[in-house]
């Protein structure tokens, strides 16, 4: 391996691996520090038993809830992050998202930056995941100076048939912006088991085939796995980050890099920086606010089920978009969120999930079920936080702004139930709910009130970054990962001109 890194990069998923991709495409030497391993491409990758019920790929950790009980965290630690297992929706924060956005109980803040700023950015992150899409039908939409790299995937005909009849009961359904390899040269093959799956063909565009293979394949990144990071270590003054002390194979090293940047995500992110606490750092590393670990957001999320006698024949269900309701429904004025189509519910899947539930009774539900997932913007609250008690991550977390998403859940029941499913299951996924964590490393420009600024570089520690999920100050009501790689491609460009004196060849 070689030995001199200009950057060492900790953590494998979006965050990390688009900045070990762009730094190392623009000739930077990077290190990745990945606490997992790959995952391998098995029989076991579609197993509805090994992914839902055994859990085969799901993190071993355990984590503690507000009261201290533990909880097994739905978190991934291998190559690529959650992304391995995410739905691979890829999709842009709207316009609005980006300035001060009023909710019932309170301010969504705006942005250090604006959407114009990130639009550019957005573009090379849809062409990096091939994202599929187009905008009509979704009022919402923001505006886009680049199409879509490739055309949006088309629906099945009984999901084309409800988002027909959902139309005509006034709500306009998109298609949903994916990012797999579908198309006449793709791998694709439009399976049943791709949300919450990782591919066995290697055909979703995640952080290991869109970032870190790429990267890989510079000849200038190297990666170790099974390394975890326990600790960054801050020189006498304070102000930089001297080492990146790990546990690999039983035994501590300490590893160093001009640059280092920390993309955990956001709750591991949290808990490096505040385990590295030291007498120059008493609150834990770039935080001197002490706004690292508050603010956490994570959406409020429904999963919803329509049933009808008709058996539901679609293999690959997740195709729609709802932003009808985005920013109110003209009868409420304060936004109530997106929704969107689940991928195809199974049997096993919902006894996973419901354990008293037969599994020939979920078996026979799901063969009759229309799937969406309602999403609906948390708030930022500082009393909302990530901390650790003995060593342990603590989420302290009371959920906020529930009453719009209740009427989007409730909009989307009254129109599956006018497209032809009488009887709709709701489940709220609330619980100890982790997918879309976000917010705890907030970045801005004042440093009394943000530990990071609007590049992601630490207030604090001139060689440090942190560049994941964890800086954004509000969390919209669309998925994240998107978001997360275009700020990548603008902190890393900002990293490449200002601590590498090279302009990046793919700046946007
Ligand atoms: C089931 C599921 C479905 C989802 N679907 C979607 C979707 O369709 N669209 C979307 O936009 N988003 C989706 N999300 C959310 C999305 O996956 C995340 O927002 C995104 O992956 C977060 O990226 P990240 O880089 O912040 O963190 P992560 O993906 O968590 O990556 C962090 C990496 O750091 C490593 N790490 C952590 N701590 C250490 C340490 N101390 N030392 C070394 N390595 C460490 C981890 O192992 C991991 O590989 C989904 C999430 C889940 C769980
Ligand atoms: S739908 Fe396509 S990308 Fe998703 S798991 Fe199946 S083959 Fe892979």
């Amino acid at each position: 391996m070689q030995k001199n890194h200009d950057v060492i990069v900790i953590g494998s998923g979006v965050g990390g691996g688009t900045v070990a991709r762009r730094l190392a495409e623009n000739g930077v030497n990077v290190l990745v520090l990945e606490r997992g391993d790959w995952v391998p491409r098995e029989a076991d990758n579609w197993s509805v038993a090994s992914v839902f019920h055994e859990k085969k790929y799901t993190a071993h950790d355990t984590w503690l809830d507000g009261q201290g009980n533990e909880f097994r965290p739905n978190i991934y630690y291998n190559v690529g992050g959650c992304t391995k297992f995410y739905g691979g929706s890829m999709i842009r924060f709207r316009e609005k998202d980006f300035g001060l956005l009023e909710h019932e109980e309170g301010i969504s803040p705006a942005w250090p930056i604006s959407y114009a700023d990130m639009e550019p950015y957005y573009c090379e992150a849809e062409s990096l995941f091939d994202v599929h899409g187009d905008d009509n039908g979704d009022p919402s939409a923001p505006w886009r100076s680049k199409p879509y790299p490739s055309p949006k995937l088309t629906s099945e005909p009984l999901v084309q048939r409800m988002a027909d009849t959902m139309r005509r009961h006034g709500a306009s359904t998109s298609a949903l912006p994916e990012a797999i390899d579908y198309g006449p040269k793709g791998q694709c093959i439009r399976c049943k088991t791709c949300d919450g799956f990782p591919c066995k063909l290697g055909a979703k565009y995640d952080a290991e085939t869109a970032l870190i293979q790429p990267a890989l394949a510079t000849g200038r990144v190297n990666i170790l796995t099974n390394c975890y990071v326990q600790r960054l270590v801050l020189g006498a003054d304070g102000k930089r980050v001297e080492a990146v002390e790990v546990m690999r194979d039983g035994h501590v090293e300490v590893l160093r890099a001009g640059v280092v940047v920390v993309s955990c995500g956001a709750i591991n992110s949290t808990a490096l920086l505040l385990r590295s606490a030291c007498d120059t750092a008493p609150k834990g590393v770039a935080n001197g606010s002490g706004v690292v670990g508050r603010n956490y957001m994570a959406h409020n999320q429904t999963a919803l089920m329509g049933l009808s006698f008709e058996t539901n024949d679609t293999v690959f269900q997740k195709t729609l978009a709802l932003n009808q309701f985005y920013f109110g429904d003209g009868e409420y004025r304060f936004p109530l969120g997106h929704a969107q189509m689940l991928g195809k519910l199974q049997g096993g899947m919902l006894s996973a999930n419901v354990p008293f539930l037969p599994k020939a009774v979920g078996s026979t539900m799901a063969r009759h079920s229309m799937d969406w997932i309602a999403f609906s913007e948390d708030l930022p609250d500082p009393e909302n936080r990530i901390v650790l008690r003995d060593g342990k991550v603590q989420l302290a977390i009371k959920r906020n702004n529930l009453k719009p998403h209740h009427r989007l859940v409730e909009k989307l029941t009254s129109l599956l139930k006018k497209a032809g499913y009488p009887i709709v299951l709701v489940k709220p996924l609330i619980r100890h709910s982790t997918s879309h964590q976000c917010g705890t490393v907030k970045f801005g420009v004042d440093p009394a009130t943000s530990a990071i600024n609007a590049h992601c570089r630490s207030h604090q520690h001139e060689n440090l970054f942190v560049i994941d999920a964890s800086f954004m100050p509000s969390s919209a009501a669309v998925n994240p990962a998107l978001t997360i790689v275009a700020q990548a491609l603008r902190a890393a460009d900002h990293m490449l001109k200002e601590d590498f004196r090279t302009i990046s060849q793919h700046a946007a």
